[in-house]
């Protein structure tokens, strides 16, 4: 099956998981999390292959953060771990754009992260690849080069949680719908983006991304 690009009016709530990778949480000053870290990104911030990502006057530090999406394709609540991956229908790369000086002041504050991962264009979503064309979620490399140097290359592998594990997590807490996505968090590598950088993400067997930013 090839790839198929999900038009952003099809997608549902886009849940986000911080600190899934232990070397990313190190980078970032922080130690693994015993449960996931979960927040939520508005559809808007949806943009697909070959968009622009938008920096926004507010931020002067706006970083990428490549991950793997899941698209969840029948609904569920309280899904056990050994069921939770026939829920997910699709894959894709996506980008977390996060504005790390404003998620940094919130942190400090104890505010949420809405406003440093929200702004529009905040959320580069690739072509979705049908899940039984994924044999090994657990063991894809996600990269990510910006101006085709990479500055991101690790394996899923790696994660704290498995996808599986955030499906039946987030489970406990929203209902999961048919083209809800949740990204599942970075791996280590994280830096900014300046106007004019052209961002590729990849992901074994899926679709690459590629935005520019300005
Ligand atoms: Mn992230």
């Amino acid at each position: 099956m090839a790839a198929q690009s999900a038009p952003p009016e099809a997608c549902g709530k886009l849940i986000c998981i911080g600190k899934n990778y232990a070397r990313h949480a190190a980078e970032m000053n922080s130690t693994v999390p015993k449960e996931p870290v979960v927040f939520l990104k508005p559809r808007s911030a949806l943009i697909g292959h070959g968009s622009s990502v938008v920096l926004p006057s507010m931020s002067e530090d706006v970083h990428h953060e490549v991950e793997l999406v899941a698209l969840i394709g029948r609904r569920g609540r309280d899904i056990p771990v050994s069921r939770a991956l026939s829920h997910v229908s699709a894959y894709a790369v996506g980008l977390d754009m996060t504005a790390r000086d404003l998620q940094g002041r919130a942190k400090k504050c104890g505010h949420p992260w809405t406003v440093a991962k929200g702004f529009d264009t905040f959320a580069p979503l690739g072509g979705f690849m049908s899940s039984d064309q994924v044999s090994a979620v657990q063991d894809l490399w996600l990269t990510l080069l910006v101006n085709g140097a990479v500055r991101q290359h690790a394996n899923t592998r790696d994660m704290v949680f498995t996808v599986a594990e955030l499906v039946a997590w987030c489970s406990l807490v929203f209902t999961l719908e048919p083209g809800d996505c949740l990204f599942t968090g970075t791996p280590e590598g994280v830096g900014p983006v300046r106007p004019g950088d052209v961002l590729e993400a990849r992901c074994t067997g899926l679709s690459p991304l590629r935005v520019t930013v300005r």
